[in-house]
């Protein structure tokens, strides 16, 4: 069963978020799993291909809030949008990230160092 924005819905006997018919939608059900945990009302989950009926677990991705996700959409977006013009910043802020994650920046610190 679909809902009419496209998500699967699933019939379940208990769920504290099941709607007045029983059902839940299905990608929130897999989140829970993945959390081992019931999500909360505030709780959002995206599907990072975009497509709502693929649920599998590497498709969801939760985020704490409904702002948080519309936030995550609206970035997205206006990097898509800006590729042509601002490829520049793009390209700036993927190595930026990478040095700060591998620690990058202090190996590169140390050798100017030697
Ligand atoms: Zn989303």
């Amino acid at each position: 069963m679909l809902t009419v924005s496209g998500y699967v819905l699933i019939r379940t006997q208990k769920h504290p978020h099941a709607n007045a018919k029983g059902y839940v939608r299905e990608h929130r059900l897999i989140a829970e799993q993945m959390l081992s945990r019931y999500l909360r009302p505030e709780e959002d989950v995206h599907h990072i291909n975009g497509i709502k009926t693929d649920n599998r677990s590497e498709n969801l991705k939760i985020f704490k809030n409904r702002a948080a996700h519309t936030a995550f959409h609206f970035c997205r977006k206006e990097t898509n949008e800006t590729v042509g013009t601002s490829t520049e910043q793009v390209n700036k802020a993927v190595p930026g990230e990478r040095d700060g994650e591998n620690g990058t920046v202090a190996l590169a610190g140390q050798l100017i160092l030697i």
